[in-house]
């Protein structure tokens, strides 16, 4: 499994210790500290204010729903919400932050000491949240003229002040994950984990969410944590599974030919598949952190967080253990399909309809899963409906049509938008379990297929599969393969 990835060098075992940084990006109305709206497309430097833009004397007033949205995340991460919070001045000068600092929270934060659970196959493990603290996001920087959109190669830079401002939560992993396979996963499930929750959509392509990485190497066995490098602001999954495979062999080397990690922070180029140092890390020390002075402390009412922890929704991996309670799944298919809040939403609206959970399980993870990936969509969407794969699924399991001729009636439901039973009826699709239909299909492969005949005769049982399988490809996949199975032993040892 892809729990553990050890790594043999020439000296020895070599574990991989990855820490893992997300951003999120809360969709509040408004931003973090002032009244402008979080919008996503709009023209440039549309949605901007004396405050998010910094002009002398204009004040910050805390926005309480992105608090509450942070503290939902800080809850359902098993956090403990500190009764009293303070926000930060973090120094540091970039053309996207106007202030020349960040409002976030140092010291004292939202919260802290948590843990996230995920699955790696269906092996549960857990990694510790070290803490979940609030901030706001700077603005966005547009490189033009160049050819990668990266600053390197590009003419200018424009600035677009809508984004800066805006709600953003900081979470924060312990260096417990101990494969790239298992940092994938970690941060796919902790995605569906804030979608679930209301607080982001989490859009990959808008950078909604995105994630550094901390990365280190140790002897296995050895309780020491190695120097790491950190990955800065990757927002795809696959890009940071390569990165990681890239990083951890590179340190291995080093430290074996007797070198030094220095504590750096990188860049990776999916074209090259290899990390290029970007510049040394900065310590907390470098932003010079002091309390911000225009904001009071957040004092957490308990009553408040309380209520806040009651109206959480069921959380993946409480859904995943009752799906294979209240449905019989096994594990690995109940992490497919309770993991993500819209795909359960859909099986269970298939199950809602009386038809077999297991049976439902197979269709809405074999067929409908299928067709999202290639159609692109999200469960839900699309004109295959809970309702008319619950239909189909209870023909198939009526034996009303067999589960070949599903298929194809399923093919066309998307492609003629009809319920099952009119494709069914309009395209002749269904079983044939009538014996006189069949004996002259079971007659014309007995006939065409001398061979295996004599080897059935001979003894050779197995052999029955295959003529099956014939007979059902002479009646275009629509016979009944029991009664078929039936026919074809009658005709053959009579
Ligand atoms: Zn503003």
């Amino acid at each position: 499994m892809g729990t553990t990835a050890v790594l043999q060098g020439a000296t020895g075992a070599w574990e991989p210790v990855i820490g893992l940084e997300i951003h999120v990006e809360l969709d509040t109305a408004t931003k973090m500290f002032c009244a402008c709206a979080v919008t996503k497309g709009d023209p440039p430097n549309t949605h901007t204010c004396p405050v998010c833009l910094a002009h002398p004397g204009a004040l910050p007033v805390v926005n309480q729903r992105a608090v509450e949205y942070a503290t939902r995340i800080a809850l359902a991460l098993n956090c403990t919400v500190r009764p009293r919070n303070l926000f930060h001045r973090k120094n540091y000068f970039y053309p996207d932050l106007p202030k020349a600092y960040q409002i976030s929270q140092f010291d004292e934060p939202l919260a802290v000491d948590g843990w996230f659970e995920y699955w790696v196959g269906d092996e549960k493990l857990r990694c510790r949240i070290n803490r979940v603290h609030m901030e706001e996001d700077a603005a966005k920087l547009v490189h033009a003229g160049g050819e990668t959109g990266r600053i390197a190669g590009s003419d200018y830079t424009v600035v677009d002040f809508n984004r800066g401002g805006t709600p953003l939560i900081e979470i924060v992993s312990e260096p417990d994950i101990l494969s790239p396979a298992a940092a994938r996963e970690f941060l796919q499930q902790l995605r569906d984990l804030v979608i679930e929750l209301g607080v982001s959509e989490c859009t990959m392509e808008e950078g909604q969410v995105r994630w550094d990485a901390n990365i280190s190497v140790r002897p296995v066995g050895s309780a020491e944590l190695g120097t790491r490098t950190e990955l800065k602001n990757m927002n795809s999954f696959r890009y940071l599974q390569q990165a990681l495979e890239s990083e951890l062999p590179r340190q291995v080397e080093m430290l074996e030919a007797g070198g030094r990690i220095d504590q750096e922070t990188l860049h990776f180029d999916p074209a090259t598949g290899t990390t290029t140092p970007l510049r040394s890390k900065e310590e907390a020390h470098d932003y010079r952190y002091f309390p911000e002075p225009d904001l009071v402390p957040l004092v957490m009412d308990p009553d408040w967080v309380e209520s806040v922890r009651a109206g959480l929704p069921e959380l993946p991996g409480a859904r995943i253990a009752r799906f294979t309670e209240q449905y019989g799944l096994s594990r690995a298919d109940a992490v497919v399909l309770g993991g993500t809040g819209a795909l359960a939403r859909f099986y269970e609206g298939v199950v809602a309809q009386g038809v077999d959970p297991k049976l439902a399980a197979n269709w809405t993870m074999g067929e409908y899963l299928a067709h999202l990936n290639a159609a692109g969509l999200e469960p839900g969407h699309g004109h295959v409906t809970p309702e008319r794969l619950a239909k189909l699924v209870r023909l198939v399991a009526d034996g009303a049509v067999s589960t070949s001729a599903a298929k194809d009636v399923f093919a066309k439901m998307i492609t003629e938008r009809a319920e099952p039973e009119a494709i069914v009826e309009s395209h002749g699709l269904g079983q044939i379990s009538d014996s006189a239909q069949l004996a002259a299909a079971v007659a014309e492969v007995i006939a065409g297929n001398p061979t295996q005949v004599e080897q059935y005769r001979g003894g050779k049982q197995q052999v029955i599969g295959y003529l099956v399988g014939q007979v059902m490809k002479v009646t275009g996949g629509r016979a009944n393969p029991k009664l078929v199975n039936e026919l074809l032993r009658k005709a053959l040892d009579g």
